[in-house]
């Protein structure tokens, strides 16, 4: 079904002028030339697709870009409501696809149409809507939806995108800093290892043990005997099961009184209270009133130790799927296993924890990872983005956002206190500020992609990946992905491997 009333959606960033100044005013004219420019290349390029296409456009919608953070409420095409990105150019085309006014929409980059996921989900649903599925093309060749692959793809780059394309242009005014007057210890009797359950005082004793186990996982705790030191390699510190046994050596007491495990001791010292900040339903909503027990660049690097030993380098690795996929049943974080059959599997390991029930032949998934791992880096402008996520002043970026989006999460605390805002509002902005943060921290606290920044750099991306061992692909793709969950396999698709069964985890 070829499309004749295509709709052509252009989309250009450009910033407004923040105030009357002078100076940016000649800026903003400049750019508002350089927009209409934009758009003019960007129209000439939809409608070279559309011939090629064959399909016939009937509507050009242009957009602007000014308020790409700016939210409010929206009606979705399928009548409720909810808080979206204010882009009116991009809702009209949304609109007309689902009421039949378009049956086909083509734009000119992936990211100019859905640079937020939400948007890109928002779309893919009217596409979904109809069978045949709403055709969608983009002049990069970036965005297509034909398929459940494509939406797979598009789901990952817009992700991508979004890691590495994260607008600055967010400040949080004096008048907000004075409003915030959150980061009081929360109430009730429960009290976290370290502190007093009343006014969040800290216990010196339980303080000191905090900073000894900070200082064993980052490897550099004066405790140890010289004959143990020379044991430890700094960059990787002493293990959780290690610190946990000797903890019960010395009958240190726990809270409640259960023996130290390795799970206690990633708890009691990964809490953000230790580090001074404020946790709001489990989440971080900004500085607490009381003093950090563990600085906090500190216990930002004992977190970003230990995420990152998930996937500390292994020497024997061979599945490199291995602690990628994830149980879609249980949580638990698939093992490379060797079935008594011979043939090789991820399984949810019964003698490891899981629950046994979920397996994927290893051969399948490997291939489908690997097939949507080399169409990713096949895009320029994906390897584009990736290479500068790989840059060190995006880290240094990422830890000014950080800071910014958490003073904004206590502002909107203060806010929701205070009742200026309602918890629906309070919920739905924290939401978002909260995906930002999940996004920093995964830059900040994902070791350096040196596999990554080394494929990067090859001529020949394929041939640099068939090259790589198995512990470095396995390092690449969780540079660009949390994860896949697997879902269960469905008997009546016979022994075919459905690439549907892997879900990438959201960031
Ligand atoms: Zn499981």
């Amino acid at each position: 079904m070829t499309p004749q009333r295509a709709v052509l959606l252009l989309r250009i960033s450009y910033r407004k002028p923040e105030d009357d100044d002078e100076e940016q005013l000649d800026e903003a004219m400049r750019r508002r030339r350089e927009f209409s420019k934009g758009i003019g290349r960007q129209e000439e390029d939809g409608r070279a697709l559309a011939d090629r296409l064959g399909w016939r456009i009937v509507k050009v919608i242009p957009e602007d870009d000014t308020s790409a953070f700016k939210r409010r409420k929206i009606k979705l095409p399928d009548g409720s409501t909810a808080l979206r990105t204010v882009r009116p150019g991009f809702r009209a085309a949304l609109d007309g696809l689902a009421s039949g006014e378009y049956d086909g929409l083509i734009a000119d980059d992936l990211d100019r149409v859905a640079r937020d996921p939400r948007d890109l989900e928002d779309l893919i649903d009217v596409v979904e809507s109809r069978r045949p599925r709403i055709p969608v093309e983009s002049v990069t060749g970036s965005l297509r939806l034909a398929n459940d692959a494509d939406i797979t793809m598009a789901r990952i780059m817009c992700a991508v995108a979004n890691k590495s394309s994260r607008d600055t242009a967010r400040r949080v005014t004096r008048k907000h800093e004075e409003l915030a007057a959150e980061g009081k210890p929360p109430g009730g009797g429960y009290r976290g290892y370290g502190f007093t359950a009343a006014g969040h005082e800290p216990i010196e004793e339980e303080a000191k043990i905090l900073r000894e186990i900070a200082a064993r996982i980052l490897g550099d705790w004066d405790g140890w005997t010289p004959e143990q030191r020379t044991r430890i390699d700094p960059d990787v510190g002493e293990s959780l099961n290690s610190i946990a046994a000797d903890l019960e050596r010395r009958k240190v007491p726990t809270v409640t009184g259960a023996p130290w495990r390795d799970r206690s001791v990633r708890s009691v010292v990964t809490k953000p209270s230790v580090a001074g900040l404020r946790e709001y339903r489990g989440e971080i909503v900004g500085k607490a009133v009381w003093e950090p027990i563990v600085p906090q660049e500190r216990w930002e690097q004992v977190r970003a130790r230990l995420a990152g030993r998930n996937r500390a380098v292994d020497l024997t690795l061979k599945r490199w799927l291995t602690g990628v996929l994830r149980c879609s049943h249980c949580g638990h974080r698939l093992m490379g296993w060797q079935g008594n059959r011979g043939q090789a599997r991820y399984w949810c390991a019964k003698p490891h924890g899981g629950c046994g029930k979920i397996a994927v032949k290893a051969v399948f998934a490997e291939d489908e990872v690997q097939r949507q791992v080399l169409e990713l880096l096949g895009h320029p402008d994906v390897l584009r983005r990736l290479r500068t996520v790989a840059d060190t002043e995006v880290t240094d970026e990422a830890r000014a956002e950080l800071a910014a989006d958490e003073e904004q999460l206590k502002v909107m605390a203060g806010m929701f206190a205070r009742r200026e805002i309602s918890f629906n509002e309070y919920r739905e902005g924290r939401t978002i500020i909260q995906q930002r943060i999940r996004e920093s921290r995964a830059l900040l606290t994902s070791r350096a992609p040196r596999a990554l920044r080394r494929l990067l750099d090859a001529e020949d991306v394929a041939a640099g990946w068939e090259s790589l061992a198995p512990a470095d692909r396995r390092e690449v793709v969780l540079s660009l992905v949390p994860g896949y969950d697997v879902l269960p396999h469905d008997r009546s698709a016979g022994n075919r491997f459905d690439p549907g069964r892997l879900v990438p985890i959201e960031a």
